[in-house]
């Protein structure tokens, strides 16, 4: 089973008007089968550049999901905990950019109404809850007041902070004001590759000490810096990130339909290539179904109400 807390499949079919049943992207209803999916993550991912109202733009994206999931004999929209069950694919739907909050706390309630339970701070840009850690231009800038608030209300309402893209300094202080544990939905080991993206040791382990986890990106630039994202570049995170603060800290973010290098795993229905590459370097049954299911599943029913 795979629970991967990263994709950006919404906003193509946003965009090209296709649909998620069957598509040509990295992830589809029947590639999804195919994996055996147990639960998804799809981010509303809203490039606030270029988008006239990002709160608009994440509503349509939510829109485009919910008819979609509707038309679906397999996938159902997850919001509570006990929604997560192994005769169905559970759905669920985050944001990829704080910024669609548009610094009002009654549009965070208007979106988890709506189903969202969880949200990546920023992207690449500042908004009105912190700042990103893009070329590492704000690294120890931490979070704006407003962004405090909206740690608060996530823990209280049953949310994952996703801090994945935010800046350093903004990390910890999720850490310092979450009660909950977080995610960094979609990040890798700085140490192995040293791109702004991923995460330190120092912050690998403060994210152990939280209980969270960290969803391994496949996009080669994050991965080892080079054109194509391989396997072998996957299991050397894994291996460092279990070494350094063990196998409990990692999950898959796959970060699918949002990254363009060409991939070893060219699709979700492909996963059975890593599982193979871990089994290669002696990783237990248990150890491979915490990578791919467990810890996720684990963290999203700490939080997220039953
Ligand atoms: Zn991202």
């Amino acid at each position: 089973m795979i629970f991967d807390l990263h994709c950006d499949t919404i906003l193509k079919i946003y965009q090209d008007n296709t649909q998620l049943k069957t598509n040509d992207y990295h992830i589809s209803e029947d590639k999804m089968k195919k994996a055996g999916s147990l639960a998804q993550f799809f981010a509303m991912f809203v490039d606030m550049q270029k988008v006239a109202d990002p709160y608009v733009t994440c509503n349509e994206m939510i829109d485009v999901f919910d008819r979609e999931v509707a038309k679906s004999q397999v996938i159902k929209k997850g919001t509570a905990a006990s929604d997560i069950a192994e005769d169905h694919i559970t759905g669920i739907i985050t944001i990829e950019e704080g910024g669609v909050l548009k610094g009002e706390m009654k549009n965070l309630l208007h979106f988890y109404e709506r189903g969202v339970r969880s949200i990546v701070l920023t992207w690449n840009y500042e908004n009105e809850i912190g700042y990103p850690n893009y070329e590492f231009t704000y690294k120890d800038k931490g979070l704006k007041p407003f962004g405090i608030e909206v740690v608060k209300k996530m823990n209280e309402l049953g949310m994952l902070v996703d801090v994945s893209h935010l800046s350093d300094g903004g990390f910890y202080d999720c850490i310092k004001y979450s009660t909950k544990p977080i995610i960094a939905s979609h990040s890798n080991a700085r140490a192995v590759c040293g791109h702004s993206r991923n995460l330190t040791d120092d912050m690998i382990l403060a994210l152990k000490e939280n209980g969270g986890v960290m969803g391994i990106n496949f996009c080669s630039q994050f991965l080892d810096g080079s054109y194509l994202s391989k396997v072998s570049s996957i299991v050397e995170h894994i291996k460092y990130i279990k070494n350094l603060a063990g196998i409990d800290i990692i999950a898959l973010g796959t970060d699918y339909d949002g990254i363009r290098c060409d991939l070893e795993i060219s699709d979700i229905s492909k996963m059975a290539m890593l599982k193979q590459a871990l089994e290669n370097e002696h990783f237990t049954q248990e150890e491979i179904e915490k990578i791919f299911y467990k810890n996720a599943l684990r963290v999203y029913r700490d939080v997220v109400l039953a």
